[in-house]
């Protein structure tokens, strides 16, 4: 964890030393209407992060208040994939628990005569709301007597008014300044059936007005949310002083959201990609969607690192998505062991060598400990076109008709001749080996620059790759909007030769495939058929400067 503190625990530190706070209480609150995506993480390894940082506690709160697009499936991965990323919440909490809670302060606030019931339509509302530069006409309901206004909120709870008909308005101020503390709507009739309280309430609380109740009733301190929030702030310490919590009470604090090159942070339009069937569910590998990003073979330690290397400001920005491949690399580079596979396989026959032999070939050479596993050389074997050129241009350290190349934890190889085909391609090449050349024991003397990749053409199983792209183009003449972006070329599936060892590999298994890329066992896996998403290459296009 980086030494520097960012604002946010600035303020932290100031209320633990003004004694404001003893304990600091975090929370994250998901809706449960999709997939966590990588924007969550940000939220996540903030409020999480503050947790461990000050020994205090984080509750994972369902923000169901809202139960038209709300789903048991969603709350499942959802805990799922905050388990995965690596933290522990204290409560575990609906805001649906609390549905009588904001109903007594409703009522509460109605008492104080700070509400009322209104039957304007929404479009009523929104026409007397003002504008910036105009104040707002007050509804003509504002003045109903607190017992009538009693009245009527009962009975809406006890569904006497179908939906849209009436709603409970806070009594605040039509010409603030502010438009959202121009009486704000609090409650609103829904005949709706809820995941969590099923047919037990027709009203239900808005947003602005729940979450600050949620977050009081909870004892939050720090409630963290995203900047688009900072005009409701004054709504929120509205809620929570009118409805009487005691101290300390929760501090709203804003931060910039996260946002990723053509990178899609909308559970909205990702639900749609879903739903259309464009990609395979929610936790294809290429959605940015926690769960995608597990099953692309990104690790959580790469995305926890990937958080904290990007910091917390209140300026919005975009993020290359180049950066966080970078830090996905990075960690990938410690901890995936190599193996060889060869995407375009050329037969190579080695004329001075019989039989077979196992060698040795070390798994990872930035592992704390390095092991080794056997893989077996004969006299065919394939290595990649890509490595060898008929006609190579200056300089060229691979294999070229005369050449010499290293095989990787082989022997150095030598092309004796080359066979082509009629149309002039290469067809074989068939090759020596270079005596007393093994690798740990090379006495031979020849020097090679070049090392390359090579399966046993006896024992390669071949294995289905998946090349991923991002699911957005690049934004081309200033057009945005996704649904014009769609990248219909984001998935293409390759075959590969590749070593048997690959056969033990369990599912969410990583590898580098040697001078390749990064790549992940898929769930797709079926016996004798072993599917690869592709991670990241092995190429950094992370440029700090841009
Ligand atoms: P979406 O717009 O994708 O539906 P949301 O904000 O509605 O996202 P919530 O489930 O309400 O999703 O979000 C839970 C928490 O995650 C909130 O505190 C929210 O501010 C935070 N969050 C969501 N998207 C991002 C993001 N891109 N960067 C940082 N935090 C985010
Ligand atoms: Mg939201």
């Amino acid at each position: 964890m980086s030494e520097f503190k960012n604002f946010i625990e600035d303020i932290i530190d100031s209320d633990l030393a003004s004694g404001k706070v003893t304990q600091v209480c975090t929370r994250f609150p998901p809706e449960p209407n999709g997939y966590l995506h990588i924007g969550h993480a940000k939220s996540l390894c903030i409020n999480f992060g503050i947790k461990n940082k000050y020994n205090g506690k984080c509750n994972l709160r369902f923000d169901d208040t809202n139960p038209s697009k709300e789903d048991q499936e969603y709350v499942e991965s959802i805990k799922r994939d905050i388990t995965w990323l690596g933290f522990t919440w204290d409560k575990l909490l609906f805001a649906s628990d609390y549905f009588d809670v904001m109903f007594d302060c409703a009522v509460k606030l109605i008492n104080k005569g700070l509400a009322y019931v209104s039957d304007e339509s929404a479009d009523e509302i929104r026409e007397r709301r003002g504008t910036l530069t105009e104040p707002g006409v007050e509804s003509p309901y504002r003045n109903r007597s607190v017992s009538e206004n009693l009245q009527l909120f009962y009975q809406m709870r006890n569904g006497v008014y179908p939906d849209g008909s009436k709603v409970l308005r806070a009594k605040i101020d039509m010409a603030s300044p502010n438009l959202n503390m121009r009486d704000p709507v609090i409650y609103r009739v829904l005949h709706a059936t809820h995941h969590n309280t099923g047919d037990k309430w027709c009203i239900y609380p808005m947003y602005d007005f729940a979450h600050p109740i949620e977050d009081a009733h909870e004892g939050i301190t720090h409630s963290i949310c995203t900047l688009e929030f900072e005009d409701h702030r004054p709504l929120y310490d509205w809620v929570v002083r009118e409805c009487e919590f005691p101290q300390p009470r929760p501090q709203q604090i804003e931060f910039a959201r996260l946002n990723i090159t053509n990178t899609i942070m909308s559970k909205r339009y990702l639900k749609k990609l879903v739903d259309e069937g464009k990609v395979m569910g929610w936790d294809d590998p290429r959605m940015p969607t926690l769960s995608g990003l597990r099953r692309r073979g990104y690790p959580a330690a790469a995305l926890r690192d990937f958080c904290e290397r990007i910091g917390v400001s209140k300026a919005n920005s975009e993020v290359q998505e180049s950066y966080l491949q970078s830090c996905v690399r990075d960690e990938l580079n410690r901890t995936a062991n190599r193996v060889m596979a060869v995407f375009d396989p050329l037969p190579v026959t080695i004329t001075n060598y019989n039989g077979s032999e196992q060698l040795s070939v070390e798994n990872n050479p930035n592992a704390d400990n390095v092991t080794y596993r056997n893989v077996t050389f004969s006299n065919r074997i394939y290595i990649d076109r890509a490595d060898f050129a008929l006609v190579p241009p200056p300089k060229y350290h691979r294999l070229k008709p005369d050449g010499y190349v290293r095989l990787k934890g082989a022997y150095i190889l030598h092309c004796d001749d080359v066979a082509l085909n009629d149309d002039g391609t290469v067809k074989q090449l068939i090759c020596s080996i270079v005596p007393n050349s093994k690798s740990g024991e090379d006495t031979s003397g020849v020097k090679v620059k070049g090392v390359i990749q090579w399966v046993n053409a006896a024992d390669c199983i071949d294995i289905t790759v998946r090349k991923l792209q991002s699911l957005l183009t690049d934004v081309q003449d200033g057009v945005t909007d996704f649904n014009l972006r769609f990248n219909a070329n984001s998935l293409q599936v390759v075959t590969a030769k590749a070593e048997p060892s690959l056969l033990s590999a369990q599912v969410e298994d990583k590898f580098q495939f040697m001078r390749v890329g990064y790549y992940v066992l898929d769930r797709d896996s079926a016996d004798g058929n072993l599917v690869f998403n592709e991670i990241v290459n092995l190429k950094d296009g992370f440029n700090p400067a841009i």
